[in-house]
């Protein structure tokens, strides 16, 4: 199958090219040229992977053999994804039970066992340079540790990222290095842009980026959407709720739906950086400056998924609102959320699942069945959670991390330094 850019100016490009490339030359957003029905084919006995191959096979049949696609999903869905009643009504998909302990994990792990078996099939090497302000570096780090034929740096802001998250980033060594930028995220982001447009650079070395905009990391991310409404028995008046940030989770939900699992329609949960739920109120799309939040995987002002959600309907509003609704938690809120879920149903949400959850419930119906994408384990939130919870200890998995010694880079905001690191 072959993808095209929403901005239609640049050509169509292979499974294989779209995933090379991430962001087409035009701008634009990599999106298949058609959605394939599957419905048939996911028949309830299937294993996680299974389904994820049925799930990923009409998009990369052309460039993955069945064996090569196969061994990719196996290795890649490899943890849980237990379905948890909370409340009468009211389930957590526990997205968490990877090894970064969030849902970026599926996409991640996904993209980069393609590179590898890519990579494989035309003995090349990679250099993939990653910016990030907490949570995707280290998914994209655990993703691609070990794997053959790539190599990783990640840049993080000095000081700016969690105890937790700059550990995954940190300890893990082989093929991933981490570099610890005095700057903040921006400064980081930039660094790895000059990269791609330096010269000596691009001859020197086969650069790639893993950005969450990459199909390879945002079309897996509909596998467990599938596998969601198969512990329903396919319900019809299934409601599903999103803590969305980007976009790119909610907009594989939507994409599964197209592919024929029964959901019935789907809430856009977001914190006060709320240009979607105020789209979907207003018609309008106004995006603004970042606001920082307890649910700070979320804090994007202008997310760079929405584009794959108007081509899926088509650019029409009326056909979006009949599908999605939204809503938003400001930070207290969200710490109230926390509180009292834990007192009534003794469930520990994190700030994002938070969202995810009260959204629902302030807007199921009668008739309906709810769940919400639990997308991080409240362990990698711990100075949020101890507002509400202060006993609250990490469990032993996180521990081990965090006793572990941190190996970084140290380098300045200065892209030369950055270049000769890169060069040597
Ligand atoms: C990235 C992230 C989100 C937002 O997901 P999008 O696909 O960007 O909308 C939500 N929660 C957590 C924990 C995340 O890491």
């Amino acid at each position: 199958m072959n993808f095209y850019s929403t901005n239609q100016k640049a050509r169509p490009a292979s499974f294989k090219e779209a995933i090379y490339q991430s962001l087409p030359p035009d701008n634009g957003l990599y999106f298949p040229e058609t959605i394939p029905t599957i419905r048939k084919k996911v028949n309830p006995n299937l294993s996680l992977p299974e389904i994820g191959f049925e799930v990923m096979k009409p998009f990369a049949k052309d460039d993955l053999t069945s064996a090569e696609l196969l061994h990719i999903v196996e290795d890649a869905l490899n943890f849980s994804i237990p379905l948890i009643e909370v409340e009468n009504n009211i389930h957590s998909l526990e997205l968490f039970h990877g090894p970064t302990y969030a849902f970026k994990d599926v996409g991640a792990r996904f993209l980069a066992r393609c590179l590898s078996t890519f990579n494989t099939q035309s003995n090349r090497e990679v250099t993939i340079l990653v910016a990030t302000s907490g949570d995707t570096g280290g998914a994209v780090a655990s993703g691609f540790y070990k794997v053959p034929g790539v190599e990783v740096i990640i840049l993080y802001p000095s000081g700016k990222v969690s105890e937790l998250q700059e550990k995954q980033l940190t300890t893990l060594g082989e093929n991933i290095t981490a570099l610890e930028v005095d700057g903040d995220f921006d400064a980081c982001q930039s660094l790895v842009k000059s990269a791609f447009l330096d010269d000596d650079l691009k001859s020197a070395k086969n650069l790639s980026s893993a950005n969450s905009i990459n199909i390879a990391r945002w079309i897996p991310q509909s596998i467990y959407y599938w596998w969601l409404s198969l512990q329903t028995g396919f319900d019809p008046n299934l409601v599903i709720s999103v803590p969305s940030g980007n976009y790119g989770n909610i907009a594989a939900g939507l994409l599964a739906k197209k592919m024929g699992v029964p959901i019935k329609r789907f809430i856009a949960a977001s914190n006060v950086n709320n240009v979607v739920p105020r789209y979907l109120e207003t018609g309008k799309y106004l995006p603004t400056a970042t606001i920082a939040t307890y649910s700070n995987a979320m804090d994007v002002g202008n997310p760079s998924n929405f584009p794959r959600i108007l081509e899926l309907y088509g650019k029409a509003y009326t056909a979006i609102v009949q599908e999605i609704s939204g809503g938003y938690l400001s930070d207290n809120e969200t710490l109230d959320t926390m509180r009292s879920c834990l007192e009534k149903n003794n469930y520990q949400l994190d700030p994002h699942g938070a969202i995810g959850y009260q959204l629902l419930v302030d807007h199921l119906k009668e008739g309906e069945t709810g769940a919400f994408l639990e997308t991080a384990h409240p362990c990698k939130f711990l100075p949020v959670i101890h507002k509400i919870n202060p006993t609250y200890t990490v469990p032993p998995f996180a521990n081990n991390l965090l006793e572990k010694e941190k190996k970084s880079v140290k380098i300045s905001h200065h892209f030369e330094e950055f270049k000769t690191f890169l060069l040597n």
